[in-house]
């Protein structure tokens, strides 16, 4: 007798800013469960209703050993597909699944995967500051806590009030020798952004902060698909001397065929598609080898399966995984990303997002981090597991996120 889904549940919690979604897969073997994430932080609500009305009354009763089939039938059977709502509800039972299969193989996902390629996982942090001097200081902390990959921007993504020459409303207050931004008379409040001057102001962050620490840090940058396609062009070209180990979405999903034309102008690294929805939506950058680094956001992408098989196209092709590691991707994805870091052949770095006590709390078994590496443990599975007591004591605020509504100075809206 097959071993079957008998039960799953959709576990929401909220202990920072982010809204996360958790799928518990209960099978009919006494004891046995498994953990997926399946967070889309923004629309939260749409990925439980997409789980609770449609996903999980397909997979219930069916045998948990078949995760490629369940994936791939999961993909067709809404037949109109992609997304990422759908894509994080089905991630949430793939991962599980994954664990469930570790748990009943009495090994780590890493080793179901092909076994270890390395013991640790270099990992990336996020310096900000409102000036260079600030950046180049929170970068000098960060080396001093073993760090040595570390992403720098000022202002998050130049959009951010009174840094950079950037402001929120009409505070246009600025700091001396910044570009001004000004708004125009009754400018709704918000965050704004002006592409010109966040270019002119990351190149002279950029400066410092490498005449600060030197060259054997490395460091990275996310234009975050903000910039349009000739600056963006520009400004790969223009950060070239500072020797970025890559810099990040210099351009969005709307402008790839760009990617060509930045590809013969640099030899700056480039990491691009945390926001891409099919597996299918690298193949033209990997196989031109239009890029260096993979940044897929795992869940996103439909869990483990997937990502395992892009990781693979790119292992031919010479590029390697990033994968997206921010807060609001769960403690149960960051799992995952670091099974699949510490098998991929062709692993690159992780983004880390430091997270704090009640999250190690909520989360027995969430990755550690020393020295500027990340250690997985030997537990079957995914070694991780889910306090739900305390994580019914975070329930998710209800708000409308304000840093995805950025305009530009003029007021018109511009992508976050
Ligand atoms: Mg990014």
């Amino acid at each position: 007798m097959p071993i079957t889904i008998k039960d799953v549940k959709v576990i929401t919690t909220q202990y920072n800013k982010q809204r996360l979604v958790i799928v518990k897969i209960i099978t009919s073997e006494n004891g046995l469960y498994g953990l997926g994430c399946a967070t889309f932080t923004q629309r939260y609500q749409a990925v439980v209703a997409a789980l609770k009305g449609h996903i999980i009354p397909f997979v219930l009763g069916r045998d948990v050993s078949r995760i490629e089939e369940m994936f791939n039938m999961l993909m067709v059977s809404g037949y109109w597909r992609n997304g990422p709502v759908l894509n994080n509800a089905i991630s949430g039972i793939d991962q599980a699944l994954w664990d469930i299969k570790g748990k009943l193989a009495n090994m780590p996902v890493y080793d179901l995967l092909g076994g270890k390629s390395r013991e640790a996982a270099h990992v990336y942090v996020h310096a900000d500051g409102s000036e260079p001097q600030e950046v180049a200081d929170n970068v000098k902390a960060f080396q001093e806590q073993g760090y040595r990959y570390i992403r720098v921007q000022m202002g998050g993504y130049g959009g951010k009030t009174n840094m950079a020459g950037f402001g929120i409303g009409n505070s246009n207050t600025v700091a001396e020798d910044r570009d001004v931004m000004i708004l125009p008379d009754n400018a709704p409040s918000g965050a704004y952004f002006d592409p010109r001057a966040y270019m002119r102001n990351m190149l002279k962050m950029m400066e410092h902060v490498r005449s600060e620490v030197g060259t054997s840090v490395e460091l990275l940058h996310d234009v975050h698909e903000r910039l349009g396609t000739i600056n963006a062009v520009q400004f790969a070209k223009d950060v070239e001397p500072f020797k970025l180990f890559f810099l990040e979405d210099i351009l969005a999903p709307e402008d790839l065929e760009w990617f060509e034309r930045i590809r013969q102008q640099t030899t700056t690294a480039l990491a691009m598609g945390e926001l891409f929805n099919n597996p299918r939506e690298w193949q033209p950058l990997i196989a031109n080898k239009l890029i260096d680094f993979i940044r897929m956001h795992v869940s996103q992408m439909g869990g483990i399966t997937p990502a395992r098989n892009v990781t693979l196209l790119a292992n031919h092709y010479g590029i390697r995984t990033a994968w997206h590691g921010p807060a609001d991707t769960s403690p149960i994805g960051h799992a995952a990303n670091l099974h699949l870091d510490i098998w991929a052949p062709n692993f690159g770095v992780q983004e880390w997002c430091r997270f704090n006590d009640v999250a190690y709390e909520m989360f027995p078994g969430l990755p550690e981090v020393r020295n500027g590496y990340m250690y997985p443990n030997d537990k079957p599975g995914l070694g991780i597991d889910i306090n739900e007591k305390l994580a019914a004591k975070y329930p998710c605020e209800d708000f409308v996120e304000e840093w995805t509504q950025t305009r530009l100075p003029d007021g018109s809206p511009s992508r976050p």
